[in-house]
């Protein structure tokens, strides 16, 4: 079966060497001292890598149930979520006042990764409702902030977001749930909502679903619509649990991974809702943490391709087949082991050059909504706004590729359920989906974020680009990075110039290189990623570090991402260049 280990050391060398987060003015952050974090973290490595990781595989087995209109999840998944919830990292970066322990986002982002490597199914529940708990806390009033966070930051509730309805997934201006306003303030919700994740369950004393419905006589489509509270059982003014509320579940979804997450078809007739935020401003209300959702997914796409590519370097090691092409290096077996071979070599080199260059990206945003919240820094924020769209798509499409490498590296053992590497890759696709499809994220990237207050974010990570290469210009032992992030940044202001000439006149020509576009930018952010790392492994290393070992690792690694995945920027650009002829020629009708 899977083993899981939390890299710890890669995570404290993005914080630490390559963040200087303890050094920052971001308010809390001065608390994340190395001695801190590495605490924090092999604390949360012991109880992902113990509890969750061998919980994956029976979730994936086991799947939940449905009986009786009550749905159970698999075995362990309870008394796991009472060790989480025990160990307070339910409520690691929320705010103190309803119970959390206030740590910034980029601490508690950190330490989701190693949860949703361990077990993403598991790690969901308890992610819905830090997502559901966050837009309370942006929207709600005082009173409704005092009365369900308490006990959604604890996760004794959990919480659900609830969008997607059966003919409205994207385009949710055709949502069709309705929310009748009564006389004493509530509204009566109606209405079925479908894949709805961590739905229902047996792990909390309630359920706090934010459900998304248009009050009749309001504005037509994306315009009408409200977000409401809506509990599974109500709760009286002291925070006493009462009558069940009028949500039913209609069914849980057999599905291609996350086995042990539950989808659930619910089902609202006349069920008492609360008004959160304004009313017809739902979309707002509902999206305000989008950054942090997404960063959340995108986070998913690294944490899947992180624990595949572990359990692949192992099995390299270990199954011996064929021999060395420059001569046997194990002559004492009958074969020499996988790892000798330069194909699974570059499958191995591209799966750890691309979690580690993720896993920069991911903090580095996060460090951005830190800043963003916490410094209610402008900048920060439209920044990791443009980025947000790649975060979620480059990393979730990569993310996914990378566990099928993973998978290839077992041949036709990664197939089989045996050792239990068809999960990382079923688990892994929902992340291309879900907040968003990754289409549809390309489609935000270019149409919509490149031009946000003028193309000034878009402008300040060209600056960000330009300034690492002047500064290490001259640096001899950063030149195998600065000259490929150059001639790659080159490509993405080639690919945006095409767009800004030609995405007016057709936008045909623009949309039909929108994917290409969010490659073309992730590659670059993770190359820029790869050069910083680079300087401050060099850093390390010209200070005199003992561990010597790990850093020239980081630069050996880092030169293979610059010279052999950054040149894909040419690739896609040449493909956006060839505008929208070629993909929109053929009729429908000749598909
Ligand atoms: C396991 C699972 C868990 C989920 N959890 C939740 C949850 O907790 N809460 C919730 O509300 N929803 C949830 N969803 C729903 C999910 O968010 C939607 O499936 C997703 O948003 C896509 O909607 P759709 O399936 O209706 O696809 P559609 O909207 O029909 O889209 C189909 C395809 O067309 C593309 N497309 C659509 N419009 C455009 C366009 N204008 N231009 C280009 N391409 C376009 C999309 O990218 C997609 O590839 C979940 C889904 C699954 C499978």
């Amino acid at each position: 079966m899977p083993t899981y280990t939390a890299p710890v050391k890669d995570i404290q060398f993005v914080l630490h060497d390559v963040l200087n987060v303890s050094n920052s003015d971001v308010p809390g952050y001065s608390e994340l001292e190395a001695d801190f974090t590495n605490a924090v973290l092999e604390e949360a490595g012991k109880l992902t890598g113990d509890v969750l990781a061998p919980l994956n595989v029976v979730g994936d087995h086991e799947g939940c149930r449905l009986e009786n209109g009550v749905v159970y999840t698999p075995t362990g998944f309870k008394a796991a979520f009472e060790q989480v919830k025990e160990g307070g990292w339910t409520g690691l970066d929320m705010p103190e006042e309803y119970g959390g322990q206030n740590m910034p986002y980029v601490l508690g982002t950190a330490v989701g990764e190693m949860f949703s490597s361990s077990n993403q199914a598991f790690t969901m529940y308890q992610g819905l409702t830090h997502g559901a708990a966050a837009a309370i806390l942006a929207h709600g009033t005082d009173e409704q902030k005092t009365k369900w966070l308490p006990n959604m930051v604890s996760c004794e509730w959990t919480g659900t977001m609830n969008l997607t309805e059966p003919h409205c997934g994207t385009d949710l201006g055709l949502m069709r749930t309705k929310a009748e306003p009564q006389d004493n303030g509530s509204y009566k919700i109606s209405g079925q909502k479908i894949f709805i994740s961590a739905g229902d369950h047996d792990m909390a004393d309630n359920i706090v679903h934010l459900v998304l419905a248009k009050v009749p006589g309001g504005p037509e489509g994306i315009k009408g619509v409200s977000l409401f509270i809506v509990p599974k059982f109500l709760v009286d003014d002291e925070g006493n649990i009462g009558a069940r509320n009028g949500v039913s579940v209609g069914n849980i979804e057999k599905k291609m991974g996350i086995h042990g997450n539950s989808t659930c078809v619910l089902n609202y007739d006349e069920a008492e809702g609360y008004l959160l935020g304004d009313l017809n401003k739902g979309m707002r209300a509902m999206f305000t943490m989008m950054n942090e959702a997404r960063l959340g997914v995108g986070m998913q796409g690294l944490a899947a391709a992180e624990v595949a590519y572990q359990n692949a370097v192992d099995y390299a090691k270990d199954r011996l087949q064929g021999r060395a092409v420059t001569g046997v290096e194990n002559p004492e077996g009958p074969a020499d082991p996988l790892i000798v071979h330069p194909d699974i070599r570059r499958s191995l080199m591209d799966q750890k050059s691309f979690a580690e260059g993720a896993r920069a990206f991911i903090l580095w945003g996060a460090q951005m909504i830190d800043e963003a919240h916490r410094k209610e820094d402008k900048d920060a924020d439209g920044l990791v706004s443009l980025l947000t769209p790649i975060i979620k798509g480059f990393l979730t499409d990569e993310g996914y590729d990378m566990t099928v490498k993973a998978q290839q590296i077992y041949g036709g053992h990664g197939y089989i359920e045996e050792h239990g590497m068809s999960q990382f890759t079923r688990d892994a696709r929902i992340a291309m989906i879900y907040e968003g499809a990754n289409g549809v994220q390309a489609l935000d990237l270019v149409g919509r974020k490149l031009a946000v207050d003028g193309g000034k974010h878009v402008m300040a990570f060209f600056d960000l680009v330009k300034t690492f290469c002047k500064e290490n210009g001259d640096d001899e032992d950063l030149k195998d990075f600065v000259e490929p992030l150059k001639a790659a940044s080159k490509d993405l202001q080639a690919a945006g110039m095409y767009f800004m000439q030609t995405g007016m006149k057709n936008p045909n020509d623009a949309l039909s290189g929108s994917n290409d576009f969010m490659h073309l930018f992730g590659h670059v952010c993770l190359g820029l990623m790869w050069a910083q790392m680079a300087k401050a492994a060099n850093t390390a290393l010209a200070n005199g570090t003992t561990d010597k070992e790990f850093y020239e690792t980081k630069l050996t690694t880092g030169r293979y991402y610059m010279a052999r995945r950054l040149p894909a920027t040419g690739m896609h650009l040449a493909r956006i260049q060839t505008g929208g002829d070629t993909v929109m020629a053929l009729a429908a009708e000749n598909f």
